[in-house]
């Protein structure tokens, strides 16, 4: 039986394959746009100057940039450069940090955005922008914010360091599993969420072997896309509010917390509803979706443990009273005693008994 559903569709073109990047140029002018201000990270610098070039007459410049986690203050040296470039949209090539930049430079100014991501965080598929100002990450939701031309390129995540392709591919797996249980979720996000886990899921152990494995390589960037799209159209819940605490006040790095905290809040919740996140089990091709994800991080040589990223056992209280002071809605109600002991096994890196 189905149950009565809202869906939101959210209008952005995605072209996927590989090579994808040489029609930059007809991606900006279909936008009606003139010169693009190419936003990337500083490591990526070499990228966006190879799409400046792509763009020719049609690059207002390259600003590299963009760190974690959007710092207002990088925004606000990007917006004077963005202005003085006379550019009239943004191509943002890189993971979750640049396309947080050219988000932010939209929201401010309704540019429109090309993005091209190299990672498997999913950004670029969701009208959503998580900003960090005085230690403080707060996450708004605007239709300004979606990036209008998505171009995904297989190619471009051949160099993707394996630790990461590990970290990022599990930070896609945390937007499909947050979706399956998501207040608004619908049945077409579902069926997205699952086809994400599956296939980043068998995707994951073949590029830790074989980090250019083309199959594989377009199967992440394809999971991604679908959990990103997945992230974009319901809400988030526990796990994406500790995640950002964890990243916007103790500095965490992104898709390392992701990988960790998973398993964990999955395990608290599978507790509450349990039915809601059997396909997370079945995708990975195990009983318990808690320790499926944990066990897949394991084969994957990805972190399990917080105190590996350095963070001190003293910060998790004040992560908990974080956490639960402007608190994400969850299937399962939670105390600041319940997320400190979720956070305690996330620190240790116990793996979870759900
Ligand atoms: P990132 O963008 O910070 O990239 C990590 C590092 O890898 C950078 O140095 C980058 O230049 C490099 N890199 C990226 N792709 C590469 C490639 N193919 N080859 C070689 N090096 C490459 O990391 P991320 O995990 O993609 O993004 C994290 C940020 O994105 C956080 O700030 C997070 O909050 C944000 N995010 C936002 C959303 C959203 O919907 N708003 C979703 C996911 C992530």
């Amino acid at each position: 039986m189905i149950d009565p559903f809202v869906f939101n569709g959210l209008p952005s073109r995605v072209i996927f394959g590989w090579n994808t990047l040489r029609d930059i140029r007809g991606a900006v002018q279909g936008l009606g746009a003139r010169r693009a201000l190419v936003l990337a990270t500083p490591e990526q610098e070499g990228k966006a100057h190879e799409v400046a070039e792509l763009l020719g007459d049609m690059s207002a410049g390259v600003f590299a940039g963009a760190v974690m986690h959007t710092p207002v203050e990088v925004t606000a040296v990007a917006m004077a450069i963005y202005r003085a470039s006379n550019g009239d949209c943004v191509v943002s090539i890189g993971g979750g940090s640049t396309i947080g930049l050219g988000k932010a430079i939209a929201l401010r100014t309704d540019c429109p955005q090309v993005a091209v991501p190299t990672t498997y965080a999913g950004s670029e598929m969701t009208p959503i922008l998580g900003e960090t100002e005085a230690g403080r990450k707060t996450t708004q939701r605007n239709p300004k914010i979606l990036p209008e031309v998505v171009i995904y390129d297989v190619d471009l995540t051949y160099s993707l360091p394996i630790g990461l392709t590990a970290t990022s591919g599990m930070n896609a797996i945390a937007h499909a599993v947050e979706a399956l249980y998501a207040k608004d979720r619908n049945p077409i996000i579902s069926l997205m969420s699952e086809a994400a886990i599956r296939t980043i899921g068998n995707a994951l152990p073949v590029l830790v072997k074989k980090p250019d494995d083309r199959n594989a390589r377009g199967d992440a960037l394809y999971g991604a896309w679908l959990a990103g799209a997945a992230l974009g159209s319901v809400g988030m819940a526990l796990h994406h509010k500790l995640c950002h605490t964890l990243g916007g006040s103790f500095g965490l790095p992104h898709s390392e917390t992701h990988t960790i905290v998973l398993p964990h809040t999955v395990a608290f919740n599978a507790a509450a509803v349990q039915h809601l996140l059997a396909p997370v089990a079945a995708a990975l091709g195990a009983d318990k979706p808690g320790q499926a994800l944990y066990d897949l991080a394991r084969k994957i040589g990805a972190p399990t443990d917080l105190k590996s990223l350095g963070l001190n056992a003293s910060a998790l209280d004040e992560a908990a009273a974080l956490a639960v002071e402007t608190p994400y809605w969850n299937p399962r109600p939670f105390s600041k005693d319940d997320v400190k002991a979720l956070l305690e096994d996330a620190y240790h890196g116990h793996r979870p008994r759900n």
